[in-house]
């Protein structure tokens, strides 16, 4: 009889309480059998399985760690275990997530009045309304924090906002978009709920994606559009209160990239089980159990990790840096691991249905979205260094 497959190798789940376990094998449980058998079809056409969105809604779990507004006001811990449980899955189902639970309701929770997340948080967790998170521009993607062009000029109780954003995840269908824009009068950045159908909003999705195929990913058009005083953010009054949110969900990306190794090494491991080759299995050849446990290092040091991270998240101890460090360290590890899954796989590992091709290609996207390596890598250089090596 063969041991069991298992990217856990430690067993840092018997951290969880008994109830937090439950809640990640629910969790699970609807990604093996809700979203894994359609997963690859949707990707390959690159369009968004909506059907889901009532399934997610019953899980319960969107604004993982928020408290008040229906939201569920667990560990930190939870979070990254949950976006793990989808990333092991699929990377483009935990990355709306991650746009829905932690950036569009992040934007809210962090920088929205208390008004504001009554209206629409309780809303959001229950994914009745979808949201999106707007930074990113055409020709501004890491200079983000000093350099957005689009502009938020102030005119009575309104707002006109002006310029586009790139690469916005939910954008194509969402209800409430978060915009981040410079305000031409003090040059501080502002958030703004901008609504689906607001005169003046439009969105063109980004076609021809090699990666996150699911993911709908827009351009969005602001074209003298006005946005009410009501809608501003009332709690953002710098970059530095978008950089609350990013701290938050950075860690998030670190543990979905963990969640994205662990789901390619099982596929490879069982693989490398069944295949037979000289007469034998492929997972009894030297150099095969040699990748093997380079991919099992990898998960296991990436693993250890962010439980670390989440803990000093959940001790109110989580600096830019440490976030920043996971980000980088677990992407990078993750493209590894992926590509001595799909390399273990030999031509089926790059087939869709035999469930690492379509890691390989995630891969690079979550390496990159977020803050880049390099730029990741600069704010924890900035840190250890004391010298800024941005400009
Ligand atoms: P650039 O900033 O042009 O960088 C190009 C290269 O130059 C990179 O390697 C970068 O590291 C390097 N570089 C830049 N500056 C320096 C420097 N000072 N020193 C050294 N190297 C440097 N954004 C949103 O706002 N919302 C979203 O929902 C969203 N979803 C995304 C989903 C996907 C699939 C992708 C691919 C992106 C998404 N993004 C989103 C945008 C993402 O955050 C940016 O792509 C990312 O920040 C990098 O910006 P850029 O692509 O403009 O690259």
């Amino acid at each position: 009889e063969l041991p069991p497959i298992d990217g856990d190798f430690y067993d840092l789940s018997d951290r969880l309480s008994p109830e937090d376990r439950a809640l990640q094998l629910k969790v699970r449980e609807f990604m093996e059998t809700e979203i894994k058998p359609i997963v690859n079809k949707y990707w390959n056409r690159a369009e968004f399985p909506f059907e889901i969105i009532p399934k997610v809604a019953e899980l319960d779990i969107c604004g993982v760690t928020f408290e008040g507004y229906g939201c569920p006001n667990k560990s930190f811990l939870m979070e990254g275990i949950l976006a793990s449980e989808m990333g092991r899955i699929d990377a483009s189902i935990a990355t709306f997530f991650g746009v829905q639970s932690g950036l569009a309701m992040g934007s809210i929770y962090v920088c929205g009045s208390e008004e504001q997340k009554q209206q629409w948080l309780p809303r959001m967790q229950k994914l009745e309304i979808i949201g999106s998170f707007g930074l990113t521009e055409p020709e501004v993607g890491s200079a983000a924090a000093g350099g957005l062009t689009v502009t938020a000029k102030r005119q009575g109780d309104k707002w006109i906002l002006n310029g586009q954003k790139k690469w916005i995840g939910n954008a194509t269908f969402a209800d409430v978009n978060i915009i981040w824009a410079r305000d031409v009068d003090d040059n501080q950045v502002k958030g703004f709920i901008v609504e689906k159908g607001n005169p003046g909003f439009s969105v063109e999705k980004i076609e021809n994606k090699m990666a996150l195929r699911i993911v709908q990913n827009g351009l969005i058009t602001l074209t003298n559009c006005e946005v009410t005083e009501e809608n501003r953010l009332q709690n953002c009054n710098s970059f530095k209160d978008v950089a609350k949110v990013l701290k938050m969900t950075r860690a998030g990306v670190a543990w979905m990239a963990v969640g994205c190794a662990r789901g390619a090494y099982e596929s490879a491991l069982k693989y490398t089980r069944e295949r037979v080759q000289f007469g034998k299995p492929i997972a009894s050849f030297q150099l095969i159990q040699n990748h093997l446990v380079e991919m099992l290092s990898n998960i296991t040091a990436m693993q250890t990790l962010v439980y670390r991270l989440s803990e000093l998240q959940d001790q109110g101890k989580l600096t830019d840096e440490h976030a920043s460090l996971a980000k980088v360290f677990c992407t990078m590890r993750t493209r590894d691991v992926v590509s001595r899954a799909r390399e273990v796989m030999g031509g089926n590992g790059i087939l869709l249905e035999y469930d690492v091709a379509r890691f390989v290609a995630d891969a690079e996207a979550i390496y990159s979205y977020e803050g880049t390596k390099e730029i990741n890598s600069l704010i924890v250089g900035r840190a250890i260094t004391g010298f800024s090596a941005f400009v």
